[in-house]
């Protein structure tokens, strides 16, 4: 499959609020990207998994993805298990991604949390040339992670003004989780509500940059800058 970018996530409409604007910021530029939901959100209070695969299909074209699989593991009780692992590991053989989003490591939801941690081994797996013998091994150049939803400083961010309104329209695709009804009303938003919210957001990540609108992500290693003159962001 050879992508450029696959973003690994819990439930689907994740990505779309986490990383969604890099994604199509990434396809705009010609790079080949996907993203594989781990879960089908089958504990979700509102709709089925066949619904929100469904939403999640429509999602995709949107973020302008030339792939998107999702992988059924258990919702709202992800565990690292060695056959999930195995499974994650194949898959990322298959896809063959160079930057691989995770989740943040620290977050409310388990699953959340679980899906990094699920990940970054999943990653280390997959590179091992004598895992499965039926598979190649792949073992992806670049993890950053998702940090939207963590009160920690990015280590980037990614300008998504251009793309911010199309990423809103992709997480509007989940009608059954964004759409009007009673059930959850508290922590199920109606669209205005996730406008709001959502837009506050990326406009505070977007100031701490200088633009409109930005997603944050976090990277363990230290970052190469070969021109200081060049660097973007006023620093005064
Ligand atoms: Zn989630």
């Amino acid at each position: 499959m050879n992508l450029d970018v696959l973003a690994i996530a819990a439930h689907p409409d994740d990505v779309e609020q986490t990383c969604g604007g890099t994604l199509l910021r990434m396809a705009e530029m010609s790079y080949r990207t996907g993203v594989l939901d781990l879960t089908a959100g089958d504990m979700g209070t509102r709709g089925t998994p066949e619904t929100r695969i469904a939403e999640s299909d429509v999602a995709a074209k949107h973020l302008q993805l030339v792939w998107r699989g999702n992988l059924h593991l258990p919702d709202a009780r992800l565990e690292n298990t060695l056959s999930a692992r195995m499974t994650l590991a194949v898959k990322i053989r298959e896809l063959k991604p160079r930057v691989v989003i995770l989740p943040y490591w620290q977050a409310r939801h388990p699953d959340h949390y679980r899906a990094g941690e699920l990940g970054y081994e999943a990653c280390f797996l997959a590179g091992l040339k004598k895992l499965d013998p039926y598979s190649e091994p792949h073992r992806p150049f670049k993890i950053i992670y998702s940090s939207v939803y963590a009160d920690v400083k990015p280590s980037f961010i990614v300008d998504i003004s251009a793309q911010f309104e199309r990423r809103m329209t992709a997480l509007l695709s989940y009608v059954s989780q964004f759409g009007h009804t009673e059930q959850g009303g508290a922590l199920f938003p109606g669209e205005q509500e996730i406008r709001e919210r959502l837009g506050a957001i990326a406009r505070f990540y977007g100031n701490q940059i200088g633009v409109r609108y930005g997603e944050p992500f976090v990277i363990k290693e230290a970052m190469e800058v070969g021109d200081i003159v060049a660097m973007p962001v006023r620093s005064i």
